[in-house]
Formats: structure tokens, C-alpha cells, sequence
């Protein structure tokens, strides 16, 4: 039966940077995926000159580790920073796009928030801070900067990020780093003036707030990753993946080609979604591992559009997010070729136009015409769409369960992970079920899962 150091399950990008590490380190590592692709959430896809992802469309330099692993693979694809353009984001109030601001003056003259909640933001610095870590994001939002910022600046960034619930999602594990700044330092704004102050490590600076993709997709991050750990190191279409613990070895049996195949390895790194863990790890009590599988994830539709023609040149930005407050069907726009460079052929436009979430999971059940009547209405009433500029690509992608929301079971979920880590030394429970949903947080989680395993097994073989 063939051995490895350490088998990696599933192939989207926090699997695949695991192994990229893993290997890099001179770690045997195999990665197992069900599907016959790799990249998982992350999908480009290639029509009549458009370039368009299905999954996530752009990620953010939040790490170091981001910065490293594009550095480190620089010869098989280059690391794409979106235009200065993309900084600015709009946020729809009735009807009408308006910047979201970024300085004083702006902060002051924008009708997104109320002169109430504007002027109350003078007192955030001396507010209390929370003492309730399973507090929400909807409700730290209105103790410290008010309703009027709930609704028009943090819940469409939640939709941004989680197509959720900002009423849902505890601070503390969905938006980690506010948390702490409000922890440490005991206000948003004396954190962020501290932050800003603070010396810096090197390291420390390649952590940025830049929007990145890959020159000419996602995918190309995938197949980079996939060309490294070699082709013979990806397993493809494997079935029905269970997993043995016996003897302090683990042995994965699959269906392949449907014949069942079986291999060992010292270390596992699960890395597919919450649910699907039950079935992977049989040997697991269930008091532990049903509060993992429970971990909701809210459903999500992507509407990529290209239209012939672009209707409003001038009009520049990275996009712009619907607040739930507007009942509108739509959660947001993106404008992929005003960020990145051949998006769509010269002088035209494309679109991703986001649809559903955690509030509406019925509107995935959409007939193929109805959302288009969605997506060409919203783009009619905030983008200067009309019938003269015809579309020429549309493609609609579903994604059922597509983003864990970090609710308030996440402590007593990660409490059980940890368990379930400490009682079966070797096996490590990873992907976006933990540590961040966002592309950065997937590559740093993969790098520090591999440097542990590469520690232990070079500490194991003396
Ligand atoms: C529509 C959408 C838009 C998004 N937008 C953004 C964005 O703009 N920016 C951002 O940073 N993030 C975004 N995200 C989130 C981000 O894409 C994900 O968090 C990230 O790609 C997840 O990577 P992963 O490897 O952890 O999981 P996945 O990509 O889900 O990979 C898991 C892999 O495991 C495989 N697998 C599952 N079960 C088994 C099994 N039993 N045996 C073997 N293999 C199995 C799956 O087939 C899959 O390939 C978005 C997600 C979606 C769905």
C-alpha cells in the first residue's frame, strides 16, 4: 500500500497551498479530491474574449503568507493588483450608487449615515468596550457607531464578504482583527490611530490592504499551485473517501475508477466542508463532530454579464453592494474590467452581480429567465444599462451551500475541533469551517498547518 507523510482531502486552495507547502518542505504529501477538477470554490471560466470566475473574484493582501506564496510561484503566475480605481466602493441608497467614504470631508457629506449617528461617532473613542465575545457584528455596529452605520455601511459589507446575517455572525470569529482592535485598544478609532503608529516588521508589511487576482484568473493561482505538487501527487475522482484510525496510522480508502484504493499516511488534513466531515471521519464521537457538521453556510448565485458595449465609461469603481435595508433581490455588483486587466474585450463591460445569501435562499430556486429579469433591471436602474447595448454573455452559477457564516456555535465548534485534534494526534481539520472564509485566510492557514507537519515529521525521522 503506498505511504505518504501526509494526505491532503481536497483540492481547492486551502488543500492545495497545504500540499504546495508540505512538498516544498520535502514533505510526501498526496492530495485526494472527489471532483474531476481542483480549485473548488475557485472557477475561471473563458467566453467570447470575457474572463469571469464562478467562485471568488478578488481576495486581499491580508497576510504576509499571501505575499510569500505569490513571490514563491512567480514563475508560473503573476500576482494581479486591482487598478486604484478599485478603491472606491459605492453602496446603493435609494436607488442611487454613493461612495462609500474614506476621509473626514467625505465621512461628513455623505447621506449614507445619519447626521445623528455622524456626530455620535465624536464619542466613540470614549465608549466602553464589549464584554460579550459571542456578541454580534449588528450589535457592536450599533453600540459603538449606530444604526444608520449597521445599515448602510457594515451589512453590505457583510453581504460583501459572507452573503449573511451581520444579526448572525459573531465579531469575534467573523471579523477577527475589529474585534481585537476594539479589545485592545478599547475604541475602532484610538485602535486605528495606534495601528497606525505601530512599528512594523518587514514581514509585517507585505500584509497590505490591496485587492488582488491572478493575470488572467483564479484558476491560474490553482493550476500553478497544481504544477508544483506535480500531477502525480493529485488524485482526481475519488470517491466515497473514509478514513481509518488504527494503530496510530491513518488509511484512507476511496473509490477509484470503481475499484477501491487505499493508502496510509502519519498526518491528515481535512480541508472539505463541515458537512461533509461525518462521513469522512466515522471514528469520531458524535457529540463531536454533529456541532461541526452542523455549521450553517449561506447559498449564494453569481450572474456574470457582458454587455457589448460599455454603457457608462466614466463611471469607475470596484463595485457596488445593496444594503438588505434597500429590499432590493440583489446583494451586489462587481465590475471585474475596470480592476483587472482583459477582463473583457477592449470597449466593453462585464458584470458579476451577486444574488440570494443567508436572508434569501428561495431566490436560487430562480428560473434561468427570472434572474436574468433581475440582472437586467438592477443594472437598467443604477448603471445606465439599456436595450442598445445588447448582452452578449450571460451565465448564471448556484453555489447551494457557498459561505460558512460564523455564527454562535463557532466557539463550541472549534472547542470540539480542538478535541477531536488533541485525541487523534496527526489529523488536522481545516478549510474555511475555521479561521476565515476570505482566499488570504485560506493560504495561511494551509502554510501554517504544513510547517507544523513538516516540524513534527522531521523531528519524528531524527
Ligand atoms: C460564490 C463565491 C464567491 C466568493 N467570493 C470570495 C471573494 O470574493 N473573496 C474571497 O476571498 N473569498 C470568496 N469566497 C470564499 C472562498 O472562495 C472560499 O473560502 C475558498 O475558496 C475555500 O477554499 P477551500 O479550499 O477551503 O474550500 P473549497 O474550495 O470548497 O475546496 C474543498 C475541496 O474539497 C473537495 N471535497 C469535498 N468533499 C470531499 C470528499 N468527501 N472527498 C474529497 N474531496 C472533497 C471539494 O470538491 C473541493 O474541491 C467566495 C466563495 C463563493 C462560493
Amino acid at each position: 500500500m503506498e505511504h505518504y507523510d501526509c494526505a491532503v482531502i481536497g483540492g481547492g486552495l486551502t488543500g492545495l497551498t497545504t500540499a504546495f507547502k508540505l512538498r516544498s518542505l520535502g514533505i510526501n504529501a498526496i492530495v485526494i479530491e472527489k471532483q474531476n477538477r481542483i480549485g473548488g470554490q475557485i472557477e475561471t471560466h473563458y467566453t467570447k474574449g470575457y474572463v469571469y470566475e464562478s467562485g471568488p473574484n478578488t481576495g486581499a493582501i491580508s497576510h504576509p503568507e499571501v505575499a510569500e506564496l505569490f513571490q514563491s510561484i512567480s514563475q508560473y503566475c503573476q500576482l494581479e493588483i486591482a487598478n486604484p480605481s478599485a478603491k472606491r466602493r459605492l453602496i446603493l441608497k435609494q436607488g442611487v450608487f454613493h461612495p462609500l467614504p474614506n476621509g473626514i470631508k467625505g465621512g461628513i457629506m455623505t447621506p449614507l449615515f445619519t447626521w445623528r449617528d455622524k456626530f455620535r461617532i465624536l464619542g466613540e473613542p470614549f465608549r466602553k468596550k464589549g464584554s460579550n465575545p459571542n456578541e454580534t457584528v449588528g450589535e457592536l455596529t450599533i453600540r459603538r457607531l449606530g444604526k444608520s452605520f449597521l445599515d448602510y455601511a457594515v451589512d453590505p459589507f457583510i453581504s460583501g464578504i459572507y452573503s449573511g446575517d451581520p444579526m448572525k455572525l459573531v465579531t469575534k470569529y467573523a471579523l477577527p482583527k475589529l474585534y481585537a482592535l476594539e479589545q485592545t485598544y478599547g475604541s475602532f478609532i484610538k485602535g486605528g490611530i495606534a495601528k497606525a503608529k505601530e512599528k512594523k516588521s518587514d514581514r509585517d508589511k507585505m500584509a497590505t490592504k490591496d485587492v488582488f487576482s491572478v493575470e488572467g484568473g483564479l484558476s491560474n493561482l490553482i493550476s500553478s499551485l497544481a504544477q508544483i505538487i506535480g500531477e502525480r501527487h493529485i488524485i482526481l475522482n475519488a470517491k466515497d473517501i473514509v478514513i481509518h484510525h488504527e494503530h496510530e496510522k491513518w488509511q484512507i480508502d476511496f473509490l477509484y475508477k470503481d475499484n477501491t484504493k487505499s493508502l496510509t499516511a502519519n498526518h491528515i488534513v481535512t480541508t472539505t466542508a463541515a458537512y461533509q466531515l461525518p462521513k469522512i471521519l466515522p471514528f469520531v464521537d458524535k457529540h463531536l463532530i454533529n456541532p461541526i457538521a452542523n455549521l450553517p453556510y449561506a447559498s449564494l448565485m453569481q450572474v456574470s454579464v457582458g454587455l457589448k458595449e460599455n454603457p457608462n465609461p466614466a463611471f469607475k469603481a470596484f463595485g457596488g453592494l445593496i444594503p438588505s435595508i434597500e429590499k432590493e433581490n440583489v446583494l451586489g455588483i462587481l465590475f471585474p474590467y475596470q480592476c483587472f486587466k482583459n477582463r473583457s474585450p477592449k470597449g466593453k463591460a462585464l458584470f458579476s452581480i451577486f444574488i440570494g445569501g443567508i436572508k434569501h435562499p428561495d431566490l436560487l430556486l430562480l428560473k434561468d429567465d427570472e434572474v436574468k429579469e433581475i440582472a437586467i433591471d438592477i443594472l437598467q436602474r443604477t448603471m445606465g444599462y439599456d436595450e442598445k447595448y445588447p448582452i452578449e454573455h450571460f451565465a448564471i452559477f448556484r453555489h447551494d451551500k457557498a459561505i460558512p457564516q460564523y455564527d454562535e456555535n463557532t466557539k463550541s465548534r472549534i472547542e470540539c475541533i480542538s478535541k477531536i485534534e488533541a485525541a487523534y494526534p496527526g489529523l488536522f481539520i481545516a478549510g474555511n469551517l475555521k479561521d476565515g472564509i476570505g482566499m488570504a485566510d485560506r493560504i495561511k492557514q494551509g502554510i501554517s498547518i504544513a510547517i507544523k507537519i513538516a516540524q513534527t515529521t522531521q523531528k519524528d525521522k531524527g
